[in-house]
């Protein structure tokens, strides 16, 4: 057991639910871990000493060498649709939950290690993962974290001194993942797939009480439940979609019902815009390509609804018609929340129809014209006071398309009759608009270097960069230059 000298103060909730809701870990040692990176900010947030975590008892624990006192160590069980086949026993295969800890926003948060070992869910798995994947949701999901979209965190990063098989020989890592839970639509479909309804009822309080507590309130509370995820989850990907992220892997079992965003496998910010966007390697059909992304969100949570029917209501049909009229308004709600958030995108306070015709076309010119996503709203902010605007510009990075030239007119025309003050609103929209986001070849970039080169100073100075995305600085220009044609990575890989 590691020194308790300010080690984090646990407080476990999940190990409290019934026996076949997990799996005790018992721990799997790595050889030599070294500490790659240490989250300060999140570690004060969560109130950890980051002292501790630095410090060989801290490491010891990172690596998953050590349990620190007052950890239970638990792989949880789940299901899930994986690219839409069923699939009845999914659950952590390498990821270990150490425990919860209270933050200082008086929030409870997962402390996970992925990567560190074969569990009872493993199958056929190593348990393991490369250092490069580690890598990658460290920068990312912090990145996400900056940009105001809820999401997992990375609370540390640690390389284990040993090898994974993959395509060859591959140096192993270890993440230390935060959120709000880990529970998924596939740990409801776990329970729900046995027919165990007492289990599927233990789950939903436990997520009630944990996230939702507003629905305890309600006539029927399941309901209220399945309500308050739908709305999450459309908010969460409205956000995806202004960002331009593709997830990659929206299986069930990938799909958190706190609405953060999580597993941060085969996923990519994309370059120019086209709604067909597929980075994923294993995603042949496109199911999760960047336009499929609002409309698979309302796919898996129809299968949380099926779960949740038998709590919903005793009388079948009244149930079902209770869902369906929830999982129905998800349109709406995520189609009320991504016209919001793109009409601030362009610099207009409210959606309504001509705004949203205004984006509709603005897309479709960059669809056709390969404009890069970031910076095409990156400049119109710049644009939308030329004179007020006394930042570093974009507009070497990326020329706007000479189709845009009418759309602009337009445009501009709409601001003139807004009574919103000029300056203000370029604030607003420079705010809205990031000039830096993890493009793919930079993330692969930093990766190249870790593991090729054994050289993480590139890894740690993309962190920093992304750590201020809306304050762009000519002299980091190549943290926000779209890849030329030979630096485009097209294709991302799992784990
Ligand atoms: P993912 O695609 O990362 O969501 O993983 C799907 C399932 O495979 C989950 O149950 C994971 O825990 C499991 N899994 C992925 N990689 C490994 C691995 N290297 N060892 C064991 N299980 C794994
Ligand atoms: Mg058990
Ligand atoms: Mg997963």
């Amino acid at each position: 057991t590691a020194s308790s000298t300010n080690s984090p103060q646990f407080d476990n909730s999940y190990v409290l639910l019934p026996a076949h809701f997990y799996s005790k870990q018992t721990l799997a040692p790595v050889k030599a871990p070294a500490l790659i990176r240490i989250n300060q900010a999140l570690a004060d947030q969560l109130g950890i000493s980051a002292d501790w975590l630095e410090s060989p008892s801290g490491l010891q624990v990172l690596a998953g060498n050590e349990v620190a006192p007052g950890s239970l160590p638990i792989a949880t069980a789940y299901a899930g649709h994986q690219f839409g086949g069923w699939n009845p026993r999914l659950g952590d295969g390498r990821a270990t939950l150490l425990g919860e800890v209270i933050g200082k926003d008086g929030k409870r948060y997962d402390i996970q290690l992925k990567g560190a070992g074969r569990t009872a869910y493993a199958r056929g798995g190593d348990g393991r993962s490369p250092l490069g994947p580690v890598l990658r949701e460290y920068v990312i999901s912090e990145a996400m974290a900056t940009l105001g979209v809820p999401t997992s965190r990375s609370l540390a990063a640690v390389t284990t001194g040993e090898y994974v098989m993959r395509e060859g020989m591959l140096p192993g890592g270890i993440l230390t993942r935060v959120c709000s839970s880990h529970i998924r639509i596939g740990t409801f479909q776990f329970f729900a797939g046995q027919n165990d309804h007492a289990a599927v009822k233990t789950l939903a309080d436990h997520v009630i009480a944990r996230h939702y507590p507003q629905a305890a309130e309600a006539e029927r509370p399941y309901a209220a439940l399945l309500r308050a995820v739908i709305a999450r989850q459309a908010e969460l990907i409205a956000q995806w979609q202004q960002l331009g992220f593709i997830h990659g892997v929206m299986n069930t079992d990938n799909m958190l019902v706190s609405g953060e965003t999580i597993d941060y496998g085969p996923c990519a910010f994309m370059d120019n815009y086209h709604p067909n966007t597929v980075y994923s390697s294993i995603d042949s059909g496109g199911r999760y390509a960047y336009g499929n992304q609002p409309g698979i969100g309302q796919w898996n949570l129809a299968w949380l609804a099926r779960a949740l029917l038998p709590l919903i209501d005793a009388d079948e049909d009244l149930a079902l018609q209770e869902a369906q009229q929830a999982i129905d308004d998800y349109v709406p709600q995520y189609q009320r929340a991504y016209d919001q958030i793109m009409a601030g995108k362009i610099g207009l306070s409210q959606a309504d129809t001509e705004s949203k015709a205004l984006v509709e076309e603005l897309l479709q010119l960059m669809a056709t014209t390969n404009a890069d996503y970031t910076l095409t709203f990156r400049r119109l902010a710049e644009l939308a006071a030329p004179g007020e605007y006394e930042g570093d510009s974009v507009a070497e990075l990326a020329e706007l398309p000479a189709s845009l030239s009418h759309w602009i007119t337009q445009w501009e025309a709409r601001l003139a009759s807004d009574p919103a003050d000029a300056r203000k609103r370029q604030q607003r929209m420079l705010r809205l608009n990031p000039a830096y986001i993890p493009r793919n070849h930079l993330v692969e970039e930093v990766i190249r270097a870790a593991v090729d080169d054994h050289d993480l100073q590139p890894f740690h100075r993309l962190v920093e960069r992304l750590a201020e995305p809306f304050r762009f600085d000519a002299a980091d220009a190549r943290y926000a230059t779209p890849p030329t044609p030979e630096q485009v990575v097209a294709r991302t890989f799992c784990g």
